[in-house]
């Protein structure tokens, strides 16, 4: 089979090399859709971003390797020893990118959506960036029929999305702010209106990302490039502000992100005694008064680990087309060998006028 290798982050090749063989509690799947994360994206371009000293020691110690490729969706081609819930023929999405280790605490009390000891697909263990590719069926979950592939490869990153509202704890009825409509904003607001938001207002300032937030019904959409999004949510809300507001834009600028302006914006609009939800894996410090925060009394909420009924419960959402990631993939390509091209689109996403990373459809 073809896939692509790293010989150092900069020297990649799209190589022939051994079909991959199921290990215990493996499968093998032809991969159908894979995309590049944003994070994958920097870490190839030798930004600055977590991960990035792990990957240098594994390709010193181990190049070539087969890293990133952990958003993907295909077909069950063989099962391995002990795997009774996956069959030949399943059509499967990833849900996560690292099975738990079965070792440490977490695991051994049941908490194993909280391990972070389990291998990651892409790094310890080969990535999707490759025809086929053996991968542990706890990172899987089955899709039916009437969920493409193309869907399917964004459930990993929804997972965030539906992680991130649960956390939230968003009471029946309450309005909410989403500040940032792009694939996991959008994500954060279908899931919250089907878990019982009321009124959710949302802020962008692209154009595309504006008209996509009104077409998957926010109630409110704020141009934040014209409005300033604080003044604008507390007028919504009567003056104080939402009990709830979910920064889905902030990432550090040197990553080519947007800054933490959308984190000083929740935490200058949320209610007194309120929440601000941060999903981003942001790095550096953070620019908000803490004197601010305490006088508040408001809770900063990063969204952790999900047990897997919550994750069946994005699949579930998907197929009954109450969740709709469809008019965000706005930019594919097509065939293994486009796989650059991916990536320079992921990480111009402004640029192209991506919303989702650039999908590679596999032929
Ligand atoms: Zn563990």
């Amino acid at each position: 089979m073809k896939a692509w290798q790293f010989y150092t982050l900069e020297d990649w090749r799209l190589e022939e090399v051994p079909d991959p063989k199921p290990g215990p509690g493996e499968v093998v799947l032809r991969i159908r859709v894979v995309q590049p994360s944003v994070t994958e994206v920097i870490r190839r371009n030798l930004g600055p971003t977590t991960g990035v000293d792990k990957l240098a020691a594994l390709i010193r110690d181990k190049a070539p390797v087969r890293l990133f490729g952990h958003e993907y969706a295909g077909e069950v081609v063989a099962v391995g020893k002990g795997v009774t819930t996956f069959k030949q023929g399943d059509r499967v999405a990833a849900i996560r990118s690292r099975p738990p280790c079965r070792q440490c605490g977490f695991c051994l009390s049941g908490q194993e959506e909280m391990c972070h000891k389990g291998p990651l697909v892409g790094q310890e263990i080969p990535g999707c960036f490759a025809q086929y590719a053996a991968l542990p069926v706890e990172c899987l979950m089955k899709i039916p029929d009437s969920v493409s592939f193309q869907e399917g490869a964004t459930v990993q990153p929804l997972h965030t999305c539906m992680a991130s509202v649960i956390c939230a704890n968003i009471p029946i009825g309450e309005t909410i702010a989403i500040l940032g409509q792009g694939i996991i904003g959008t994500g954060i607001m279908q899931i919250a209106r089907a878990s019982g938001a009321g009124t959710i207002i949302t802020s962008d300032i692209r154009d595309t990302n504006i008209k996509l937030s009104k077409q998957l019904g926010a109630d409110h959409v704020i141009n934040a490039s014209k409005d300033d999004p604080v003044a604008a949510i507390r007028k919504l809300t009567g003056g104080t502000g939402p009990t709830i507001v979910f920064d889905a834009a902030s990432g550090s600028p040197e990553q080519g992100l947007s800054g933490f302006e959308t984190f000083k914006q929740a935490v200058d609009l949320v209610r007194d005694g309120g929440r601000v939800v941060q999903p981003a894996l942001v790095s550096g410090p953070l620019p908000v008064e803490t004197t601010q925060v305490r006088m508040k009394s408001i809770q900063l909420i990063w969204p952790g680990g999900i047990p897997r009924h919550y994750e069946e419960h994005i699949v579930h959402l998907l197929a009954t087309g109450r969740l709709n990631p469809k008019l965000a993939i706005n930019k594919t390509v097509q065939g293994i060998d486009k796989v650059p091209e991916a990536f320079t689109i992921t990480g111009n996403k402004a640029a192209y006028g991506a919303i989702n990373p650039c999908q590679i459809i596999m032929s």
